[in-house]
C-alpha cells in the first residue's frame, strides 16, 4: 500500500506546483484533481454541451475519456486522444469549472476516479491535491495538509502564472471561483486532524520543503 498525502487549498495557494515538486523530491506520484474537473469543463465547451443545467453534463460523463500523468516528471492531461494540458488553464475554462464541479453526480464520478488512480500507483506514495481530498476523497490519508496563503499572495502568484491576463481580471476570477467552490466544500478551514500550512511568507522552495518534512515526520512509524 502506498502512502497517501492529501493536500487541499484555495485557488492560487500554489498547491499544484508545490505538490508536484514535493512528489518529485519524495519519489512519489502526483495527482492534480482540479485538472479532471477542468478537463470535463473543457470538453463541455469543445462539444457545446449545455452547462447551465446539470442534465447534459451528467449525461456526458458516460463518454468522458480522461487520462492524466501521475509521474511528476511527465505531467499531461488528455481528453480522448487530445492533449489538453495547456488548454484547460484558459480563463474560459476557469469561469465555468465551478458550476460543473457543484453537480453531485460529477463529484461522485470524480471521487471514484481519483480513488482508482490512487489505488493504481506503483510508487511508494502519492500526493493528491484539490479541494475535498483531506475530507472526502482520502480522509484516511497518512498526511493531510491544508495549504493556505493570504488573498493578496494568492492573487499575486496567480497573475504571475497567467502572463497576458490583467491582475484585476485574475483577482475577480479567483475570488468568484473560491466563493462558488466554498459553497460546495469547505477548503478554507482545516478539518480535524488536518495540518494548516500557511505559505504567505514562504517562497516556493520553502513551501515545498515544509510539505516534504510534514510527509517525512507524518510517515515515520
Ligand atoms: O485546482 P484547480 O484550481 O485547477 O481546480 C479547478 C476547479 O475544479 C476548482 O475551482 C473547483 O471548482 C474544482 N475542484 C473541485 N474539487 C477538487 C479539485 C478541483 O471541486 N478536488
Amino acid at each position: 500500500m502506498s502512502t497517501v498525502v492529501a493536500i487541499d487549498g484555495p485557488a492560487g495557494s500554489g498547491k499544484s506546483s508545490v505538490s508536484r515538486a514535493a512528489a518529485k523530491e519524495l519519489g512519489f506520484a502526483y495527482l492534480d484533481t482540479g485538472a479532471a474537473y477542468r478537463a470535463l469543463a473543457w470538453r463541455c465547451l469543445d462539444e457545446g454541451i449545455d452547462t447551465y443545467g446539470p442534465t447534459d453534463v451528467i449525461e456526458s460523463l458516460e463518454s468522458f475519456e480522461f487520462s492524466i500523468g501521475t509521474d511528476p516528471d511527465r505531467y499531461f492531461v488528455r481528453v480522448g486522444s487530445e492533449d489538453v494540458t495547456d488548454d484547460i488553464r484558459e480563463p474560459r475554462v476557469s469561469v465555468i469549472v465551478s458550476s460543473i464541479a457543484r453537480i453531485p453526480q460529477v463529484r461522485s464520478f470524480m471521487v471514484a476516479l481519483f480513488r482508482e488512480l490512487i489505488a493504481s500507483t506503483s510508487r511508494p506514495g502519492i500526493i493528491i491535491e484539490g479541494r475535498d481530498i483531506t475530507t472526502v476523497v482520502a480522509p484516511d490519508a497518512a498526511v493531510r495538509i491544508l495549504l493556505t496563503a493570504s488573498e493578496e499572495a494568492r492573487m499575486g502568484r496567480r497573475s504571475a502564472e497567467l502572463a497576458g491576463v490583467s491582475a484585476s481580471v485574475t483577482a475577480r476570477e479567483l475570488t468568484s471561483r473560491d466563493a462558488q467552490d466554498s459553497q460546495v466544500v469547505d477548503f478554507m478551514n482545516a478539518a480535524e486532524g488536518v495540518v494548516t500550512l500557511d505559505s504567505t511568507d514562504l517562497d516556493f522552495e520553502q513551501t515545498v520543503q515544509a510539505v516534504v518534512s510534514l510527509v517525512r515526520s507524518g510517515t515515520q512509524n
